[in-house]
Order: structure tokens, then C-alpha cells, then sequence
């Protein structure tokens, strides 16, 4: 047999699959969706296994040296969503399988065999079950090592279930192992082994009786550590398991880091316009019928208890559900409402587990035992056989679109695997993308509109407050006359305040006054930020750090002053205008920590604060009943940057944040201190008109040829030596002219806004276009031909559909 084998080389991407030899002790063994383990050139590398086949056209194969997985870690649809991803996205096919696979999947592992059945083992297979006889758990490696014609009559005892294998993940991803305790021989032999002990071995004879006394349940196996819990000995246990009267084992035990805290929950009546928008999705599951819907529906309209049903109905057909949400709304509470209503049916993939937690979930997933799998983005690829339904809360937050190769947006991935299983796609925001918008408009997406909050709760009243007059009128802190004063009325009665502010640091930058010196990273074209709590200035795109300075490096001058407002300044300032009142603040410093997050929302949620004080991740999912006034510091933060999207993320940022407040029996209100208060983004966004919002943008949009009335690709290109990374950009800017057709427009070649990164310089350019069947083939090879390796080259890099253009 033949196996079709893309092979892991990262730097040049080769793109088609070799043919390998399988030797005939692999025959049988090897499926597609395995990792092998090839000769390639004068090294060894990894391989995934694409196809089987009798022929080869080539004479002289090599063959496979090992396999690296057991069974097929990717399914065949996830095999040719692979494929598809590496054509969509221009990258290496490998790299798109390995974006499907957990992260521990790509640590060492340690396969390790077991036994289960010796006396049919030794029956079948005498020689294996000799081997055996020194343990009943060995590593597979080990084994088959010296002998690589055994295995492919482990896989038989394999098959037969006669054998079992584990997997023990290295490292910190290790899955959580106990040992249990249980009877190895009969009754009888127990009670005659207590007869014969010596009264010194008092410990001993307690464990047997224990078992004595359990022999009528065959089911009892209790853990190593809850016997010694009980006060009986370990070293008694570990002896009778020596002279083979107890059979000790070693399980894994499925961490489930939401354990401790789960309250089980039950459908709500739904509202009108819920029943509505639900209807048309439970038709298109009970008729198989693929189908975009997009729920477009108010903060608090219920559009969650709506996923929940419909969810409901997906178990009810014996399928799978994949949901997801952005990172920083995977907060518990979010994670909880799922956990609630389908308990340890669901899984959980979120940054926040360690790498052996979300190996776990992915291994439940894959093993069938669960149904639903909630995460961020790469749970987009959670190895369900038979989706039945997929859900993405939040469709417009742009961190669905993964920034590195491979550059997917799981929008897209969504909706190709759900036509492959005949099931629908549910978008859900109130405040969608444009695209999204303009797609259920053209009638390619089917829209569900939620108008109401549930139980008519009103939407939180909004005031604009315009900071060009509050300078004016010689108020220069970064609060408002208005926004204080609501502040402190909410302190008296105490109730909460949420304040937003999108930066983060203590400063966005250091400046001298004298003579206008920002003080820059010297590896990247970009202002460094400083951190009060060390005196340091730091680059976010580099972690370069120093020491603050004291006098100008230029001018020598002592004025330097610090611009820009951060969470810590203000959190200094609050502290100083309302001493009494108790902050929490939350931002990419504070929650660092695994679990911080999770701990500072508790902390919030049981009043121990009166503020929250945070930056984007406090934007979203957040449901607490005492909040009341929602602060937006300063909502033009987001308005100038160089992006066509900057109007678009203000104004989802802005009825996001709003929608904090008054959710629940107290009404809420809304600040927002801006410095354009005139900016339809801002004032839409206040009035809540999403409609108006949309007319406005859609027509900018159109008259720039922008996002949704044209696709972009961005190419980038970076070079440690400026005129080399230009004179490949001249070039591949004439290529793509030549080759493209007229009504595509190419850009560039253009340097953008930040110029250097990590002592690389940077070129873009960029083609807009419609319909461009040339365009794939046209980067294909623009990224061959001018892909370099090593670190002194030329990098490129292709974004088709990109969310951040900087
Ligand atoms: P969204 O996801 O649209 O922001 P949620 O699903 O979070 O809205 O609903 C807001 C609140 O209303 C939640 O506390 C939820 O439990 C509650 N809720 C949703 N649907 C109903 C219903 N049909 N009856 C009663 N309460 C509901
Ligand atoms: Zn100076
Ligand atoms: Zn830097």
C-alpha cells in the first residue's frame, strides 16, 4: 500500500502530498488522519497521511518509518477542510492541520499499551501476552521499538479490545491520573490470604476486609487516595498489589475545571420574538437544510436562551453543536449558562485552561463524550462527527480572524462545514459586521430581528458629554462634570458602575515638551508605553523594555511628560476624586494570572467594589443586576485609526459597553465622554440605531470601495534591509497588474503606519476586486517565487479578507 503524506516543513510551503511506502507491518495500521513519521531528504520529518492507495506513478518510494498517533487524529471532513483552508488562505497545507489540533497534540506524548483481557490474550497471542506478564501497562514505543513486526498484531488484539491504549501527554499537559484500587482474586482466596497473615500485618488484613466486606459489589474500585483518606495504609495497599491479591490501575480522569460551581437550569418560556426567530433555525435542523441565519437582536433580547434551545433540539437528533464566542466573553458566567442546561454533555476551549485541560476537552470531543463544545475561535475545528447546529455569539468581534497562518475567519469555516453537514449556521450580535448586515439584506443570509429586551426592560438612556467643552471650561480630568456626579450619586445608593476606557498602561506614550521627542521602540516604528508600577516603558509589539527617563534623550530637557490616559491613571485618579469608593480594575496587567479574571468578576459580582474599571474584555457577556451606570471614558479612542473599520468598531464598542447597564429590575444610564460627540458612530450608537449606523457607514463604504462592496487582499512584505523589501514589493505590484484583470484595482506599493517591527522593515500593498477567479493563482506563485527562509529575507505574508490593515 501507498500512503499520500504532506509533510511538515514550515519555512517553503509544499504543497502536495508525497507518496510513502507503507511496510507491511504498518499494513492495516495506517489510516488517513494519522501522523507518520517520514524520511524526508537527509532528515526525518512528521507527516500527516492524506490518502491511501494500491499505485504510485513514482518507482523508488521511500517508505514510512513510524506512526506518531494510534488512530486518526483528523476525521476525513476535517482532512479536506484542511485542504480547503490551505487554498483559501495560502498556507501550507500542514499548517492548517496542525491549527486544527489542540496544542498538546503537538508536545510529546507517550502512547502507553494495556491489557484487558489477559487469559483471551494469551490465547490469541502468547508471545505478546508474555511480554505482558512484566506489567500490565507498558509504553508502546518500548514494545514495538526492536520489533516493529508487532505491531500490527497489537492492532489486531487491538481491534478485539483485548488491548487498550492511553495516552500520557509529557509535560505540563499530562492528563490527570488516579490509581484505583479493586480486588484481583476471589472471595475466597481473599479470606483464606486473611487467615494466613500474621498478626504483625494488621494493617494488611484491615484493607482485605474492606474488600471482604465490598465483595457483593462488583462495581467497587475506589481510588488509591480516598482508601488512604480513610486511614488505611498505602504501603499495606502497594503490597497486597505486590503479591497480586489487589490490581491496582492507573486511570486518566477528565479534569473538569467548571466542576465545582455548575447549577442546572431549565428552558424559559420564550418570548414572542423568540419563538420567531427560533422557528425558522429548528426547521432547517429537522429538514437538514443548510442555512445562514443572522440573529440580529438587542443586548438582553434573549438571543442566548435561543442557541440553548436550539441546542436542545440538536441532542434531541443526536447530533453535535459546536458554539462559539469571543475569548474575552468566554467568562464564566457565559460558560456557566451552557454547563447549566447541559451539564457534562458540554465541553469548554478557552485560553484560560491549561494545555493538558484543553487537551482533555478536545480528547471528549473526539471520543464522542460530549455533545456540545463551547471555545473561541479554533473550536471551530472541534472533531464532531455529525454537527447538527453552529452558533458564533458576537459574529463582528474580530478576533474570530486568526492573525498568523493560517489567516482563516471562522465565520468562514463555519459555514463550510456546516454545508458539509447539511446544518445550519446561527450568527448572533446586536451590532453586526457590515458584511454580515449586507449579506441577510441581499437575502443570502436569513435575518432573525430581536428588537426587545426580555420583559421589556428599556435600553439604558444615553448622554453624550462633549470633553472639548469640559476643557474649556477648565475641567482637565479625564472625568466629566456629568459622569462624576452620577458617580457619586450611585456610591450613595450603592449601586455599580462599570467604566470602559480602551487603552491600556498608565500612559499611552512619553513625550518631551521642549522639543517634541516621543520616545520610540528602537527595534519598531511605534511609541513605547509606559508602566507606572516599574517605572518602565515597553513596546507592545516587541516587549523591548527600559527604565522611564528622566530628561530627554534628545534635548537633554527635564520636561518630559506622560500622554495618553490608562487604566492605572485612572484608576490613581478615581482614587483620588472618590477615595471611598472601592475599584476594580481589569485589564491585560491585572489578569495575567490564570483564573484572575474569573476571581476579580467574582469579587465585582459580590459588591465588593463599586467600580469596575477595565478595558475591552469588560465590553461584553457581563450580566450583574446591581449595575446601573455604564462610563464610557473616552469613546473616540478607536475613531482615528488608519483602518475603514475604525467607525464600525466604535460604534459595536460603544453599544456593547452600554448594554452593561440596567439589565436587570434597576433602570441603567450611559455616559459617554467623547471628543466628536457629532460622529455618527458615537451619536448612532447613543440613540441606539443600528439601521442609521448601517446607511451611513454602507454608503462611506461604497464611496471608498471598501468592505462589503469589494474583497481586499493585503499583501505584506518585510525585509531587515528597507530597499530590498521595496524593490519586491515594485515587483509584485507589476506582477499582480499584468496578471489580474482590469476592474481589479492594486495598490501600493505603500509603507504603513507602522512602519518597522523587530528591526524589519515593512512594505504593503494591496488589490481590491469583486469577482477575481486570477487572484489565487496570481499569490500562489507570487508566494513561491518571492517566499525566502532564513532570517535575513524576504518574509511575505498574504491576508485575504483582513481585519487589521495596520
Ligand atoms: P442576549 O444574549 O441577547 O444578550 P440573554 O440571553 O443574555 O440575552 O438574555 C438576557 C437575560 O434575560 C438573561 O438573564 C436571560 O436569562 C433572561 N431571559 C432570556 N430569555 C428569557 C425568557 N424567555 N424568559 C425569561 N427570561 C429570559
Ligand atoms: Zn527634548
Ligand atoms: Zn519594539
Amino acid at each position: 500500500m501507498i500512503a499520500e503524506v504532506y509533510i511538515d516543513i514550515p519555512a517553503n510551503p509544499v504543497n502536495k502530498p508525497f507518496d510513502y511506502r507503507i511496510p507491511d507491518y504498518l499494513d492495516e495500521v495506517i489510516q488517513p488522519g494519522m501522523r507518520v513519521t517520514v524520511p524526508f531528504g537527509r532528515t526525518r520529518r512528521l507527516g500527516f497521511v492524506t490518502e491511501l492507495k494500491e499505485q504510485s506513478e513514482f518507482k523508488q518510494l521511500r517508505a514510512i518509518d513510524s506512526i506518531e498517533d494510534h488512530a486518526p487524529v483528523l476525521t476525513q471532513e476535517l482532512l479536506d477542510v484542511g485542504l480547503w483552508l490551505a487554498e483559501t488562505t495560502l498556507c501550507a497545507t500542514v499548517t492548517a492541520f496542525q491549527a486544527m489540533l489542540p496544542a498538546a497534540m503537538k508536545a510529546e506524548y507517550k502512547k502507553m499499551l494495556q491489557v484487558e483481557e489477559s487469559e483471551q490474550l494469551k490465547a490469541e497471542d502468547p508471545e505478546l501476552a508474555k511480554i505482558f506478564e512484566t506489567g500490565k501497562q507498558l509504553s508502546w514505543t518500548e514494545i514495538t521499538k526492536n520489533n516493529p513486526e508487532l505491531l500490527k498484531r497489537i492492532n489486531r488484539m487491538l481491534k478485539k479490545g483485548l488491548l487498550s491504549i492511553h495516552q500520557l501527554v509529557r509535560n505540563q499537559a499530562n492528563a490527570k491520573k488516579v490509581i484505583t484500587v479493586s480486588a484481583a482474586v476471589s472471595l475466597e482466596r481473599l479470606k483464606e490470604e486473611v487467615s494466613q497473615l500474621s498478626d504483625r500485618a494488621k494493617r494488611q488484613k484491615e484493607v482485605l476486609n474492606l474488600f471482604i466486606g465490598k465483595s457483593e459489589d462488583a462495581s467497587y474500585k475506589p481510588t488509591m487516595n480516598a482508601l488512604v483518606q480513610n486511614g488505611l495504609s498505602r504501603e499495606a495497599i502497594t503490597r497486597l498489589a505486590d503479591k497480586s491479591l489487589l490490581r491496582l490501575e492507573q486511570i486518566e480522569q477528565f479534569r473538569d475545571p467548571y466542576a465545582n460551581y455548575v447549577q442546572q437550569t431549565q428552558p424559559l418560556d420564550l418570548t414572542d420574538e423568540q419563538h420567531k426567530a427560533l422557528a425558522p433555525i429548528m426547521q432547517s435542523m429537522n429538514t437538514g437544510e443548510h442555512r445562514v441565519f443572522l440573529c440580529h437582536g438587542v443586548t438582553g433580547s434573549g438571543k442566548t436562551e435561543i442557541y440553548l434551545q436550539a441546542i436542545q433540539r440538536v441532542l434531541e437528533l443526536e447530533k453535535q453543536a459546536i458554539v462559539l464566542v469571543p475569548e474575552i466573553s468566554l467568562t464564566p458566567q457565559m460558560v456557566l449558562r451552557f454547563k447549566g442546561r447541559f451539564g457534562d454533555r458540554v465541553a469548554v476551549m478557552h485560553s484560560g485552561l491549561s494545555r493538558g485541560e484543553k487537551y482533555d476537552e478536545w480528547r471528549k470531543i473526539r471520543e464522542g463524550k460530549v455533545q456540545v463544545a463551547v471555545g473561541a475561535r479554533s473550536a471551530v475545528f472541534a472533531p464532531f462527527k455529525k454537527i447538527g447546529l453552529i452558533i458564533i455569539d458576537e459574529e463582528h468581534e474580530s478576533s474570530y480572524k486568526q492573525e498568523d497562518t493560517p489567516r482563516y475567519h471562522a465565520r468562514d469555516v463555519a459555514i463550510h462545514r456546516a454545508k458539509i453537514h447539511h446544518c445550519p449556521v446561527v450568527l448572533g450580535s446586536a451590532t453586526p459586521s457590515l458584511e454580515s448586515f449586507a449579506r441577510a439584506r441581499k437575502k443570502v443570509y436569513t435575518l432573525l430581528t430581536l428588537k426587545e429586551r426580555v420583559n421589556r426592560r428599556p435600553l439604558p438612556s444615553v448622554q453624550i458629554v462633549d470633553l472639548r467643552e469640559e476643557m474649556r471650561e477648565g475641567n482637565h480630568s479625564v472625568f466629566s462634570r456629568l459622569l462624576l456626579e452620577k458617580l457619586k450619586d450611585r456610591l450613595q445608593k450603592k449601586e455599580q458602575t462599570v467604566l470602559f476606557l480602551n487603552r491600556r498602561g498608565y500612559s499611552t506614550f512619553v513625550m518631551c515638551r521642549s522639543c517634541g521627542t516621543v520616545v520610540k521602540c528602537p527595534h519598531c516604528d511605534i511609541s513605547l508605553t509606559y508602566h507606572r508600577a516599574h517605572h518602565l516603558l515597553k513596546c507592545h509589539y516587541c516587549g523591548y523594555e527600559q527604565k522611564a527617563p528622566d530628561t530627554c534623550p534628545t534635548c537633554g530637557s527635564d520636561a518630559m511628560r506622560f500622554f495618553g490616559t490608562g487604566t492605572q491613571k485612572v484608576e490613581a485618579e478615581l482614587n483620588c476624586l472618590l477615595p471611598e469608593a472601592r475599584v476594580i480594575r481589569m485589564d491585560v496587567d491585572t489578569t495575567r494570572q490564570k483564573g484572575s479574571h474569573e476571581k476579580l468578576l467574582c469579587q465585582f459580582g459580590d459588591e465588593k467594589a463599586d467600580i469596575l474599571l477595565g478595558t475591552q474584555m469588560i465590553a461584553k457577556g457581563l450580566d450583574f443586576p446591581k449595575v446601573t451606570l455604564v462610563g464610557v471614558l473616552a469613546a473616540d479612542s478607536l475613531l482615528h485609526l488608519p483602518d475603514f473599520r475604525a467607525s464600525e468598531k466604535t460604534f459595536q464598542l460603544i453599544t456593547q459597553v452600554s448594554g452593561r447597564a440596567g439589565r436587570h429590575r434597576l433602570p441603567g444610564e450611559v455616559v459617554i465622554q467623547s471628543y466628536t460627540p457629532d460622529h455618527y458612530a458615537v451619536s448612532d450608537a447613543a440613540r441606539h440605531d443600528y439601521e442609521g449606523f448601517y446607511q451611513q457607514e454602507m454608503e462611506l463604504r461604497h464611496r471608498g470601495g471598501y468592505p462589503p462592496f469589494f474583497y481586499l487582499a493585503l499583501i505584506s512584505l518585510t525585509h531587515s534591509e528597507p530597499a530590498k523589501a521595496a524593490d519586491a514589493a515594485e515587483r509584485i505590484v507589476s506582477i499582480l497588474k499584468k496578471n489580474l484583470s482590469e476592474a481589479s484595482l492594486v495598490y501600493g506599493p505603500v509603507v504603513p503606519a507602522i512602519s518597522k517591527i523587530k528591526d524589519r522593515y515593512r512594505y504593503q500593498c494591496m488589490v481590491k476586486y469583486k469577482r477575481e477567479p486570477a487572484l489565487i493563482p496570481v499569490l500562489q506563485k507570487i508566494m513561491q517565487h518571492f517566499q525566502e527562509s532564513g532570517k535575513d529575507s524576504l518574509q511575505v505574508s498574504i491576508d485575504l479578507n483582513p481585519v487589521v490593515l495596520m
